[in-house]
C-alpha cells in the first residue's frame, strides 16, 4: 500500500462498505470523517507508514463487527455529533421519530413554567441533547442506570453546551416525587436470545435486552409514568418493530388516552404513546 488510494482498496477488497472504508481512512490521517471531497482529491497521495499502521488495525476492528461510530469515537443524531464509545448503544436515526413526536408534545404543555422533559435511560445523551438543542427554553431531565452511560452523556451535554439535569437510577426511581409535560424513553426492547443481536456483539447487552420477549423494561415503565407525569403528560416509547400492539395494550391497560402509534419511514409502527387523563 502506497497511496491512499491503495488504502482505499484494501479497505474495500477486506469486504467493508466503501463509505464507511472512506470515513475511517479519513480518521486515520486525522480529518473529519466527513471530509471526503478532501479524500476524493487526494487519493494519489503517499500513505504515511504511522497512517497505514493505523489504518491495518481500524479495517481489522471493523471486520470484527466494531461499529464505525465506535471506531470513529462520534455518531450525528439530529444534527448533534455526539461522542460514543463502548459504554453506550450508537444512536441510531430510527430514534429521530421517538425525538420529534417528543417535541411535538411538548408544544402541547400548558405553559404554567417552562416545559419539563424527561428521557428515561438517555444513553450518549442522544434524546435529551437533541432536545435540549430544539428547545432551549424547556426544562430537561435524563436518566440511566448505567453510571457510564451518565459519563459519557455527560459529557456530551458539557462539549455541546448543553444544559440536562442527569440523574441516576432504574428507570423512574431515578427521579422521586418529579412530574413532567413528556417523558420519551428508547428503553431496550430486544427478546434474549433474538437472532438479531448476533450483529450487535460490541454493544452494552444492558442497552439492547429486555426480559419478557424485550417488553419488561416497557412494562416498568408504562406502570411507573403515571407517577412522573403531569396532569395531560404524555408518555412516548420507542419499542421493536412487533410490539406496536402490545405497546399500545400495555398503556390502555393502564388508563392512558389517546393511545396511538407512529411508524417510520418503511411504514413500521416504531413508537408508541399516549397521554395520561388530566386537565389542560
Ligand atoms: N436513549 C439512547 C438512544 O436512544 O440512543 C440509549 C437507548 S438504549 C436502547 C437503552 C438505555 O437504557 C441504555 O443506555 C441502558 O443503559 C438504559 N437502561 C437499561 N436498563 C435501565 C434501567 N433499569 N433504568 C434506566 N435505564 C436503563
Ligand atoms: N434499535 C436497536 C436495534 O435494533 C435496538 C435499540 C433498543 O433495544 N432500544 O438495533
Amino acid at each position: 500500500m502506497n497511496t491512499l488510494q491503495d488504502a482505499l482498496l484494501h479497505g474495500i477488497a477486506k469486504g467493508l462498505d466503501r463509505l464507511d472504508v472512506q470515513m475511517l481512512l479519513l480518521h486515520a490521517l486525522g480529518h473529519s470523517p466527513h471530509d471526503r471531497a478532501w479524500l476524493i482529491a487526494h487519493d494519489s497521495d503517499a500513505l504515511p507508514p504511522e497512517v497505514s499502521t493505523r489504518w491495518l488495525a481500524l479495517v481489522q476492528r471493523r471486520q470484527a463487527g466494531e461499529p464505525v461510530a465506535y471506531l470513529l469515537g462520534e455518531k450525528e443524531f439530529a444534527g448533534l455529533t455526539l461522542w460514543v464509545d463502548a459504554r453506550v448503544l450508537v444512536p441510531r436515526p430510527d430514534t429521530e421519530l421517538l425525538l420529534e413526536w417528543a417535541l411535538e408534545a411538548l408544544q402541547t404543555s400548558d405553559g404554567t413554567g417552562p416545559a419539563r422533559l424527561l428521557d428515561l435511560g438517555t444513553g450518549s445523551g442522544a434524546i435529551a441533547l437533541a432536545i435540549a438543542t430544539q428547545r432551549p427554553d424547556a426544562s430537561i431531565s435524563a436518566t440511566d442506570v448505567s453510571i457510564d452511560a451518565l459519563t459519557v452523556a455527560q459529557s456530551n451535554a458539557l462539549r455541546l453546551g448543553l444544559s440536562v439535569r442527569f440523574a441516576q437510577g432504574s428507570w423512574l426511581a431515578a427521579v422521586p416525587g418529579e412530574r413532567f409535560h413528556v417523558i420519551a424513553s428508547n428503553p431496550p426492547y430486544i427478546a434474549e436470545g433474538d437472532p438479531h443481536l448476533l450483529t450487535l456483539t460490541h454493544e452494552p447487552i444492558t442497552a439492547l435486552t429486555a426480559g419478557g420477549n424485550g417488553l419488561n423494561d416497557i412494562r416498568c415503565i408504562v406502570a411507573h409514568a403515571p407517577a412522573a407525569l403531569l396532569p395531560g403528560g404524555w408518555l412516548l416509547l420507542e419499542h421493536g418493530h412487533d410490539q406496536s400492539t402490545s405497546v399500545r395494550e400495555l398503556l390502555l391497560e393502564q388508563g392512558f388516552e389517546s393511545v396511538s402509534s407512529r411508524t417510520d419511514l418503511a411504514g413500521i409502527e416504531r413508537c408508541s404513546g399516549g397521554r395520561w387523563p388530566g386537565a389542560r
